[in-house]
């Protein structure tokens, strides 16, 4: 049930950039319809988990859906591996409830409390990539409901053009109720996985290129503070699930037993300058020197292969009070010296970042502002330390020179020229959504900062 309450403080997962919105839960269409009619001259966004890092569910001054109280599953069918679900349910629920049933989900992000809403919203992708491409490939249709109060179902099939928009839309073009998601059949819950260190910039590359596509899930953790000749050092991790015949006579009892839990969390009591290039160094040198140099079907449970970080909750604490900004930027195959220039700037600035991730992707998909497109794709975090603008403003040039962009979820200050440029497709999603929502009802601090 729909409940106005007093404007709340709202951030993403970063923590920087905090504004006031009322903050809304919301169970259902009725719902919504109430608040649209009754809504705040600053408009309405929805917001999920608030993953995102930035300001993408914010919206100052204005209304905030609440959407994780809508999450129920809604129809299932075994046979075809197709779930109907509420936007507000997560990755986590999903997983909960059918990885014992053999199915995973199609894409998950580095955490799996993300909604469904959001998966869409922000067309997540995850270590498989390269072959599965984003979330929005796997979904049937989705409910979406407009500024007028309707409601349309849209798909790849149907209504194609207000679906691509909405995938990747990050929640302009209306509220996400519902979704039918192709899931993936497993037949266990563990993956095979193969993990090879490697010295530098190059090595990686060249492995990733000449054998990513022999694994389903392929990722890189990078250490971004080792200079000179190690730069680029990093652990690639790949795999795939394992079969039930795979695995130990003694896992074979149980081969979909499930379970994730949250070991430690972090108190909010972090000193701003705990984290400095001295510990960050020390830590990246750690981790490097304790993954095997090369590593062949190493059994690894769903948590750790897929989101080895939500074993520690809260742990954006970590960066303090100032928060941190994580910079995810993408640049196309060919133009490998300017991811090098970018990496080689971020060693150098010493703005201490733990391991960053790479990852080469596949092809893009329709998606008006959908992120993935073919290329490497890296992203780190940086706390918010002075000089950081700089550094950032100058790897946004450098990233939009060799034709490349950076990714809406994780934004919290891209200038909006620079924007424009990344998204060559910006207009088309300006056209759809002018049609669908004239008045722009559906609006949030991201869109009035990139004027989208
Ligand atoms: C540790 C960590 C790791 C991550 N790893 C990855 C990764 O590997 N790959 C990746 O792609 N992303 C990754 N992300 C980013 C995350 O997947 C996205 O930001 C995702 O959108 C978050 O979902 P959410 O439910 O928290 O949505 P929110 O952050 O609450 O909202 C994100 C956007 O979705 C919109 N939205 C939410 N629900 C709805 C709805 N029902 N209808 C319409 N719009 C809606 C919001 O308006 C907003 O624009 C990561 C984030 C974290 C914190």
């Amino acid at each position: 049930m729909a409940e106005s309450g007093s404007p709340v403080r709202l951030t993403g997962w970063g923590r920087t950039a905090a504004t006031r919105a009322t903050l809304i839960p919301v169970s259902g269409e009725d719902d919504v319809r109430a608040v649209l009619d009754g809504r705040s001259a600053r408009g309405v966004v929805a917001r999920g988990l608030a993953r995102s890092y930035g300001d993408a569910a914010q919206n100052a001054g204005g209304d905030v859906l609440d959407m994780t109280g809508a999450d129920r599953v809604l129809d299932v069918d075994l046979a075809t591996g197709e779930v109907e679900v509420e936007a507000g349910i997560s990755l986590d629920r999903l997983m909960t409830l059918f990885v014992p049933l053999g199915l995973f989900v199609p894409v998950t992000a580095g955490t799996r409390y993300v909604t469904v809403g959001g998966a869409i919203a922000a067309d997540i992708h995850g270590k498989n990539h390269h072959r599965a491409g984003s979330f929005a490939q796997h979904v049937a249709w989705l409910d979406l409901l407009l500024a007028d109060g309707t409601i349309r179902r849209v798909g790849p099939d149907q209504d194609a053009d207000l679906f691509w928009a909405t995938a990747g839309g990050m929640g302009l073009t209306g509220v996400i109720l519902r979704a039918r998601v192709r899931m993936k059949p497993i037949e266990s819950a563990q993956l095979l996985v193969d993990t090879d260190r490697t010295p530098d910039l190059d090595s990686l590359l060249s492995l990733l290129t000449g054998t990513d596509h022999l694994y389903d899930y392929s990722v890189a953790w990078i250490d971004c503070v080792a200079r000179g000749r190690r730069m680029g050092r990093s652990v690639l991790t790949r795999g795939r699930f394992a079969r039930r015949d795979e695995l130990p006579a003694r896992r074979r009892v149980d081969p979909l037993r499930y379970s994730s839990a949250v070991t430690v969390s972090v108190p909010d009591v972090f000193p701003p300058g705990l984290l400095n290039r001295a510990t960050v160094a020390a830590f990246n040198e750690l981790w490097y020197r304790r993954a095997p140099r090369q590593e062949r079907d190493r059994l690894q449970s769903i948590p750790r292969f897929f989101h080895p970080l939500d074993g520690v909750g809260d742990w954006n604490r970590v960066y303090g009070p100032r928060g941190f900004v994580q910079y995810q930027f993408t640049v196309p195959f060919g133009q490998e010296e300017a991811m090098r220039a970018a990496l080689e700037r971020i060693s150098d600035s010493g703005s201490a970042s733990f391991l960053a991730v790479l990852k080469r992707f596949g092809d893009g998909n329709p998606g008006m502002l959908s992120y993935p497109s073919p290329g490497w794709t890296l992203a780190l975090d940086v706390p918010v330390v002075a000089g950081l603008a700089g550094l950032l403003d100058g790897l946004d040039r450098l990233v939009v020179d060799a034709g490349g962009r950076i990714y809406l979820a994780k934004d919290s200050r891209v200038r909006p020229d620079l924007f424009e440029r990344m998204y060559p497709r910006l207009e088309a999603f300006r056209t759809v959504r002018t049609q669908v929502d004239p008045r722009g009802v559906f609006t949030s601090d991201l869109a009035r900062r990139l004027s989208l």
